[in-house]
């Protein structure tokens, strides 16, 4: 059996046209003898809509009743696309994260694959049937329902190509592939043919939405391709697969603009053994996501501070872990700070070369963007930067690295 996965984003399915505009792609590559399993997001912002209905509510709903609420969004696209197949004279079910049997931990709004039962999808694409599966969902071993983290329909879709050995997971979004930055904030962006999933991982990380970062973390794992193309347009994407040697020579590959982190500062800390691992064990427990973190040493005073960032939605949590820490910080000493974002410029090339961090300070510090933290790994620089200067900044690195990069890598190269 030729089986090929194919996932339709929430833009892509946004509305009764989009509908049965997916599902002729899906009638055309049935029609070609594919046995097809789609998974599909939420209509158009509906998972928006449904956290902004909760927070209606309460602003702060159990984990497990979210999961119950946004869970439902998927249903709703998964039976809209099997009508709209069934009129073009294509047998197919739609099924959810529970029927088919996508087993999760119990980590409600962020849960992890465990396993994907494959029996009933296998039967069903045996039978001629296209098979739809909602995205984003799936089922603890005591039959609660969970999701998979914003953005989970990925996931949905790499885990379910990899579980039926799909020939390849096609993921269908508004825009023609993956680009070298937002093509919503710079116009000049360039679509890329192929990228490793070790850059790819890097940018999602960092913030490029096109792609969960999990999902491409499992790729990577068991080598799914992954096809990411237009739901409008019909031109080939971007094929995200193992690196090889020819990526290499490419120094910066993209440049992401994550502007959902908040930075927190805690000011006057004891500067003495065991401190930073109190804090952040709380804030472990609380299952809070740090993402980068800074300590000042103190030569003057016998106290420190320390500044880390974490998703902004993760704020409130993060707060209360450091206020209920023994001894007692005062609330007076704890600094919120929302108006940041974080850039990173990441490549493989990078691993081979020096000079792009430097490279990076000088061209924000020429356009006066100041930087407030840096992390990097073997192949990502980012800074957090203020918010307002975000955007600017991430076009002016692109113009550097990228725009300019024939003349650039040629020279880093020989260097
Ligand atoms: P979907 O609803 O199909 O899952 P998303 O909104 O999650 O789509 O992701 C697509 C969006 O990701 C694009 O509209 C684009 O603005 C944004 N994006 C961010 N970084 C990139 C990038 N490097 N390449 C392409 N798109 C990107
Ligand atoms: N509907 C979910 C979200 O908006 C999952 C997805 O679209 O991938 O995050
Ligand atoms: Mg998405």
């Amino acid at each position: 059996m030729k089986i090929l996965v194919q996932k339709f984003g929430g833009t892509s399915v946004a509305d009764p046209d989009r509908i049965k505009r997916a599902a002729k792609k899906i009638a055309k590559a049935y029609r070609q003898g594919f046995r097809v399993a789609v998974v599909v997001s939420a209509l158009g912002k509906t998972t928006d809509d449904l956290v902004d209905l909760s927070k209606q509510i309460t602003s702060t709903p159990s984990r497990r009743e979210m999961d119950m609420l946004l869970s439902t969004g998927e249903q709703i696209s998964t039976a809209l696309m099997a009508m709209a197949l069934h009129v073009l004279g294509i047998e197919a079910i739609s099924l959810t994260g529970f029927q088919v049997g996508i087993q999760t931990d119990t980590s409600h709004t962020r849960a992890r694959i465990l396993g994907i039962e494959r029996s009933r999808v296998l039967s069903c694409l045996k039978k001629g049937f296209v098979t739809i599966v909602a995205g984003f969902q799936g089922v603890t071993p005591d039959k609660e329902i969970t999701t998979l983290g914003r953005g989970g329909s990925d996931l949905t879709a790499v885990a379910l190509a990899h579980s039926l050995n799909a020939k390849a997971c096609e993921i269908y979004t508004d825009v023609e592939g993956i680009f070298t930055t937002d093509p919503r904030v710079y116009s000049g962006a360039r679509k890329i043919d192929r990228i490793s999933y070790e850059e790819m991982l890097e940018l999602a990380s960092a913030g490029a939405q096109v792609m969960q970062a999990r999902s491409i973390e499992l790729a990577g794992k068991f080598n799914v391709p992954i096809h990411v193309r237009s739901s409008i347009v019909d031109r080939p994407g971007t094929w995200i697969v193992k690196g090889d040697k020819s990526m290499e020579q490419i120094l910066v590959r993209g440049v992401a603009l994550n502007k959902q982190e908040a930075k927190v500062t805690v000011v006057n800390v004891p500067d003495r053994p065991g401190v930073a691992g109190k804090m952040f064990r709380s804030l472990a427990k609380a299952g809070v996501n740090v993402d980068m973190i800074i300590q000042n040493v103190s030569l003057s005073s016998k106290a420190t501070d320390i500044s880390f960032t974490v998703p902004a939605s993760d704020l409130p949590d993060a707060v209360k872990a450091i206020r209920s820490m023994k001894p007692k910080i005062s609330s007076k000493s704890i600094i919120e700070d929302k108006n940041i974002a974080k850039i990173s410029v990441a490549g493989i090339g990078m691993r081979s070369h020096s000079g792009i961090a430097a490279d990076m300070f000088e061209v924000l510090g020429k356009n006066k963007i100041n930087i407030q933290m840096i992390s990097t790994s073997e192949i990502k620089i980012s800074c957090v930067v203020k918010k307002k200067d975000a955007e600017r900044a991430v076009r002016v690195l692109h113009k550097h690295f990228i725009d300019a990069s024939d003349k650039y890598a040629v020279v880093k190269r020989r260097s």
